[in-house]
Order: structure tokens, then sequence, then C-alpha cells
């Protein structure tokens, strides 16, 4: 949806919110109502207009892959959780040394995290 989708939009809220006001009238009498179902069906699709480009890209992330590192020292419980990057593969030994005790440390998992009920599944 590009900017003159989001005009349309601007303009049949607008469009949407002058028929609402005219249908809240009580003297217009029988037509008040039909301009409040027009007005609210028009608001509904500017504002989908509007906001529907948004929500697209809202929705694309791809669901996010966590890499968990623990600490190679039995006795240090140091664990990381970090972004899953490229090359990330379980007991995958690092470079990084373990700041807490200064171990070798290795990746013991990777975990896709579903939407925010961090519903994780073992890889
Ligand atoms: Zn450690």
């Amino acid at each position: 949806m590009g900017i003159a989708g989001k005009i349309i939009g601007v303009i049949m809220t607008g469009t949407g919110m002058v028929l609402l006001t005219l249908g809240m009238d009580p003297n217009i009498g029988i037509l008040s109502w039909g301009y409040f179902i027009i007005g609210l069906f028009m608001m509904s699709l500017g504002m989908a207009l509007i906001t529907g480009g948004k929500s697209q890209q809202v929705k694309k992330p791809k669901p996010p892959t966590i890499t968990e590192i623990r600490c190679d020292n039995t006795e240090c419980t140091f664990k990381e959780l970090r972004d899953f990057e490229r090359g990330d593969y379980i007991l995958k030994p690092l470079d990084v040394s373990c700041p807490r005790c200064g171990s070798t440390m290795t990746i013991q998992g990777i975990y896709i995290v579903r939407d925010e009920s961090e519903e994780k599944i073992k890889i």
C-alpha cells in the first residue's frame, strides 16, 4: 500500500467522521442511522487503508532464534542467551571466554521463540 492508499484512507476516514457526526444528529430523523452506519463503515475502511501498510510490515519479522551459551566449567553456572548467528550449532566451541570464570564456552542449545508466548522448540 503506497502513499495514494494512505491519502484515500485519510479522505475516507474524514468523510466517515462527517457522516458519523451527521448520523448522531437526531434532527435528521430516519436517515440518521444510515449515515451513522455508512460513516462507521467508511471510517473502518479508511483506517484499514491507513494502517494496512504498517501492519504488514509488523507481521513480517522472522521468528526469533535464540542461541544458548553455557560456560564449560561445571562449577560455574554462567549461561547467556543471544540472538542466533549464522554458523551456530549445538556443542560448537566458542572463542569467547566466560566473563565470570574465564573458562571456554560452548553453545548448548538453539531455540526458536514463537510469538510472545516464549514457546521454545529445541532443534
Ligand atoms: Zn564460567
